[in-house]
């Protein structure tokens, strides 16, 4: 019964926080989680917030750092066994050897780091820093737990029935039109159906309809549990149905459902996200912005599911050990860099006024909130750009190659966008009479979405990269880490 697996899931939980609080008191240890949805910008954040605390570089608003007081940082064994290794070696090669962006973030992984600091009133500390970074898809999954699988169900038909998804879940929808929830379970209908959910859902991305609010989050991240059968599972159509009979596809979906969160959703929330301190959520506010309003409007949503992430629990299952656990959250709009530096304060307004939104719904989060907009590795710079007889502010880098149809770069030569100004007030984007209001269409259209390849990185002469180039990393560090580091 669940009673009791909460009563196991609590008990482990405060075993766990007191073990944490133990070491912490020995050796004072953070453990700073790293997530966003999808090519938010996880691996690339991880990657430099690693490489600036060990190699430094211009981060005058990280006090610590600019005044000095850190020593060193290096690279520890991490404390557990059964989680991948981010491979910082690997991302960081692939960053600044190939100048290539790293294979992006699939499933959950650690990192740590100590750092040897010297607190402003002298002496000499160590701070641990437990980095995790997991997909921010998983996080959209924590509100399931207190769902049921007829809640479940019809949340996520009156979703998939929005005009601006209908069209994409047309197929599923018709499948499930021929279904029978009554008719006896069959491990080949509950695959079809969970097939084409799945379908729906990755279509939902593709096509940026819906960028962010698409649970169950494993079905798109998988990690190494694709084809299992706590993820063949679907939505049926059941309202107003009771409880399910025996042997029934739907008690087999209902099953399915609850095992999902048993085995999936609890434990990831139990043996990580519950030990978190503190928490960047990265999100690719500009591709929101880009997709257009359904997308924003989703994001929206997506970040009350995030908020209500921090808060679950609460009233329920927890216990009080674990309700201050997570301190600080940072919210941090990523790829500041695809936008010329008078967009960035924009950029960060534009997110703030979201995650107001968002907090304001959820009651608060009862953790300290701030917002950034960063890009945590700088590939592209400023320049004025003659056009015509104007001289317009630009960015220049190096295009990724292939991109931009027939007249595809090379991927070596350098060019100029004209990226548009954001709004100053970001009203703008919220106003349903106005509508949303893209960024300016100054380049034509298309020139928005290029992706850039990563910098060319100065090295010592041991060959290892010197600093690299970002955008307000420094500010992210500094509210993540700097009162740990006084
Ligand atoms: P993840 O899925 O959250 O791990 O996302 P990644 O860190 O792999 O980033 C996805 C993609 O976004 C990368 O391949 C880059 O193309 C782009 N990207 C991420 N961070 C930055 C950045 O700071 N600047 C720029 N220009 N692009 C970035």
């Amino acid at each position: 019964p669940s009673w009791y697996a909460d009563l196991i899931d609590e008990a482990r939980l405060t075993a766990q926080t007191l073990l944490d609080r133990a070491e912490d008191l020995a050796n004072p240890t953070l453990r700073l989680g790293i997530t966003g949805l999808s090519r938010a910008g996880k691996t690339v954040f991880t990657t430099a917030l690693v490489h600036a605390l060990i190699r430094g570089g211009r981060l005058p608003v990280f006090r610590a750092m600019h005044e000095g007081r850190i020593a060193g940082a290096r690279l520890e064994p991490q404390p557990d066994d059964d989680v991948p290794r981010f491979d910082y070696e690997g991302h960081l090669a692939t960053l600044v050897d190939d100048r290539r962006w790293p294979e992006s973030t699939r499933r959950i992984s650690e990192l740590r780091l100590a750092i040897d600091y010297a607190p402003a009133r002298g002496g000499r500390r160590t701070l641990i820093l437990d980095i995790v970074d997991y997909p921010g898809e998983w996080l959209l999954d924590l509100p399931l737990l207190d769902q049921d699988y007829t809640a479940f169900a019809s949340a996520s038909l009156a979703l998939a029935r929005a005009p601006a998804r209908l069209p994409l879940a047309a197929p599923f929808l018709a499948a499930l039109a021929a279904t029978d929830p009554r008719a006896p379970a069959e491990e080949a209908k509950a695959r079809q159906l969970a097939g084409l959910f799945t379908d729906y859902l990755a279509a939902c991305r593709a096509e940026a309809v819906s960028m962010s609010l698409l649970p169950p989050g494993r079905f798109l991240m998988p990690g190494d549990l694709e084809g299992s059968p706590a993820l063949t599972f679907a939505p049926l159509d059941i309202a107003g149905a009771g409880e399910p009979a025996p042997g029934s596809l739907h008690a087999m979906m209902q099953r399915r459902y609850e095992a999902y969160k048993d085995t999936i959703v609890r434990p990831f929330f139990r043996d990580h996200f519950a030990r978190l301190d503190r928490q960047i959520v990265l999100i690719d506010v500009l591709a929101a912005l880009n997709a257009g309003p359904a997308a924003l409007a989703d994001l929206e949503s997506a970040l009350d599911g995030i908020l209500r992430a921090f808060r679950i629990g609460r009233n329920s299952w927890l216990s009080a050990l674990f309700r201050h656990r997570i301190g600080k959250v940072l919210f941090a709009a990523t790829k500041a860099d695809h936008l010329h530096h008078t967009s960035h304060d924009p950029l960060e307004a534009i997110l703030r006024r979201l995650v107001e939104r968002a907090l304001s719904r959820a009651e608060g989060a009862g953790a300290e909130i701030d917002v950034v907009a960063l890009a945590a590795v700088r590939a592209t710079r400023e320049a004025m750009v003659k056009r015509g007889r104007a001289h317009l502010p630009a960015i220049v880098g190096v295009p990724e190659a292939g991109q931009h149809g027939a007249d595809a770069f090379d991927g070596l030569a350098e060019a100029a966008v004209f990226p548009g100004d954001l709004p100053e007030n970001p009203a703008a984007l919220f106003d349903p009479a106005l509508g949303f209001k893209g960024l300016s269409d100054a380049a034509g259209g298309d020139f928005r979405f290029l992706r850039f390849r990563p910098p060319p990185v100065l090295r010592n002469g041991e060959g290892e990269a010197l600093a690299l180039p970002h955008i307000r990393l420094d500010r992210a560090l500094e509210f993540l880490l700097g009162d740990r580091l006084t």
